[in-house]
């Protein structure tokens, strides 16, 4: 497991990715947004890693309702894995709560599943797997 991106949530995406592109010194590797979420993703690659923005596209999007909450910053924390329906099990297993027990496209065509922040002291914890040419 690797930490695949870092997703920082923001009220403005194209103000973000000015901002981002000062202090990574490069520019953005892509945009997207994911309908189904109602957000607007923008991804800067830094080393094996990412930085992934995240912008809300309507007042009822889960990014707006962070920002309304918490404010502009850090929203999530993903690690990359081999299986995700896998891990989903496993960590179900060890009493984590798995937000959607079914992994679910997410941008940069991945699957994707969200452990909640109360058994992660804290933090949004996405497990994310690279979706290979055959899977839905
Ligand atoms: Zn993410």
């Amino acid at each position: 497991m690797h930490i695949d991106h870092i997703g920082i949530a923001v009220k403005d995406l194209q103000q973000a990715i000015d901002t981002y592109k000062k202090i990574l010194n490069r520019p953005c590797l892509k945009t997207e947004t994911v309908e189904s979420e109602k957000v607007e993703t923008a991804f800067f690659q830094t080393g094996e890693s990412k930085v992934e923005l995240l912008g809300p596209t309507d007042s009822s999007s889960v990014i707006q309702k962070f920002i309304d909450k918490k404010g502009e910053g850090i929203h999530h924390v993903a690690f990359e894995v081999e299986d995700i329906k896998q891990e989903i099990k496993r960590l179900a297993g060890e009493g984590f709560t798995i937000l959607n027990e079914q992994p679910k496209p997410g941008a940069d065509n991945k699957l994707v599943a969200f452990l909640h922040p109360k058994d992660n002291h804290g933090v949004l914890v996405e497990l994310c797997q690279t979706r290979s040419a055959n899977e839905g």
